[in-house]
């Protein structure tokens, strides 16, 4: 995949995320988009090198010079921002979980579908049974509509298959659906995504393999960048937790936890590993918050999954902007509890139901959650310099992202420097 010189001019807002502080976004600083009105950007060799008001950028020498070989895209008003980074998606799994979503529907919950055959363990036994070929068809289908909702980088986690094989298949599903899209994949392992049914009851002896098999084989292999552990009633207790961290940071994983969605969990002893992010956050501490704003892990909400469902409590967003939480917003892409891989959808939940404001949820999902997958370097912003990832919305203001909820109004994606139109 090559890309080409690509101009976009005329942009109406051009939300550019440029950081004024070093490091992540907190508190009031989430609010700033940092917008210019009448902007182009210029991408070359997959990066932006120039930003700035249509006339100057017009009269660049270089532009100038090769004014030919350059793309031009007249985005005549509409807005243009960085391409989200959806920091938290399941998406390499076989089917759609219909038979969850009816029980749900006539009054089952999370662990009563659970205990009826339902829920992460459904999706195993389709995961184990399906190829490689399979998963990755899949899964670059995923990718694609993805981007065509504004995504361009997206963490991808294994957990479906929860044996070494399938763990081992499903992340090199990852990788192959990865080079075949223009975007940037984050690969993470989450072998300790729920204990497996042939490991019912011997929890720990799950956990062994995991930290002492199929992390050293994933870190072997180089299949990921992250390890997570689902942390939670029902799933691994702290204390197991625990040695999955210890055991992942040994095989030189970076951490992220999903913690706190169906009940709390104490934050501590999490933070000494210094993870990435954690994820969920619906039950936590006030102690455990004012822990986190005095660190540099995300806390990364995931409003679809409470959508899905149909919870009425959602993450206290508030409470974490107000203490100084360096705040991102995920999909949670997932067959079970969050079918969506609209970034923008989730935005809409953030605002209407977790009282984020519009470009507080527009930060939490570009540059927050490049900080919450470490590549806020090269990724979130439109800034020269960083890779060219931008989404071109059909609209005048950048509000309407997420009042216009269940309405993709995403007409091109540039990935890397690739341009992909909505089809
Ligand atoms: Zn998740």
């Amino acid at each position: 995949m090559k890309s080409k010189p690509l101009l976009l001019a005329n942009i109406g807002q051009l939300l550019t995320l440029r950081a004024s502080a070093p490091g992540p976004r907190r508190g009031a600083a989430l609010s700033d988009l940092g917008i210019l009105e009448d902007a182009s950007v210029l991408c070359l060799g997959g990066k932006i090198v120039s930003v700035g008001k249509t006339k100057d950028a017009l009269c660049d020498p270089w532009l100038k010079k090769n004014r030919r070989q350059v793309r031009e895209i007249d985005c005549s008003g509409r807005v243009v921002l960085p391409g989200f980074v959806d920091s938290h998606t399941h998406p390499v799994f076989a089917h759609p979980r219909l038979i969850d979503f009816e029980k749900r529907i006539s009054g089952a919950n999370y662990e009563e579908i659970a205990e009826a055959g339902g829920g992460i363990r459904s999706s195993i036994v389709g995961v184990r049974k399906a190829t490689k070929a399979v998963l990755t068809q899949k899964l670059l289908a995923a990718l694609r509509d993805m981007a065509s909702y504004g995504t361009t980088a997206v963490e991808a986690k294994s957990g479906y298959g929860l044996d070494l094989a399938s763990e081992l298949k499903s992340l090199e599903a990852i990788r192959a659906a990865a080079r075949q899209w223009p975007g940037t994949v984050v690969p993470t392992f989450l072998g300790a995504h729920t204990v497996p049914p042939e490991y019912r009851r011997r929890s720990q002896a799950y956990v062994d393999l995991v930290c002492n098999e199929m992390m050293p084989a994933v870190a072997k292999r180089k299949l990921a960048r992250f390890a997570d552990v689902f942390c939670d009633r029902g799933a691994f207790s702290a204390q197991e937790a625990e040695q999955i961290f210890r055991a992942a940071e040994e095989n030189g994983f970076a951490l992220r936890a999903h913690i706190g969605q169906l009940s709390e969990t104490r934050l501590a002893p999490f933070l000494r590993f210094n993870p990435a992010s954690l994820d969920h956050l619906d039950y936590v501490n006030e102690a455990d918050v004012r822990a986190l704003a005095a660190s540099d892990t995300v806390a990364t909400f995931v409003p679809g999954a409470n959508y899905f469902l149909g919870l009425s409590r959602y993450p206290n967003a508030r409470q974490f902007i107000a203490a100084g939480v360096v705040v991102a917003l995920g999909t949670d892409y997932n067959p079970g509890s969050s079918p969506t891989l609209s970034v923008p959808m989730a935005m809409s939940l953030a605002c209407t139901h977790m009282k984020m404001s519009a470009a507080e949820a527009i930060t939490a999902a570009t540059i927050n959650g490049a900080w919450a997958l470490r590549i806020a370097d090269q990724k979130g912003s439109i800034e020269p310099g960083k890779d060219a990832d931008l989404a071109v919305f059909n609209l005048k203001d950048h509000r309407e992202i997420p009042y216009w909820f269940g309405v993709n109004h995403c007409q091109l994606t540039i990935l890397n420097g690739i341009a992909e139109e909505r089809p």
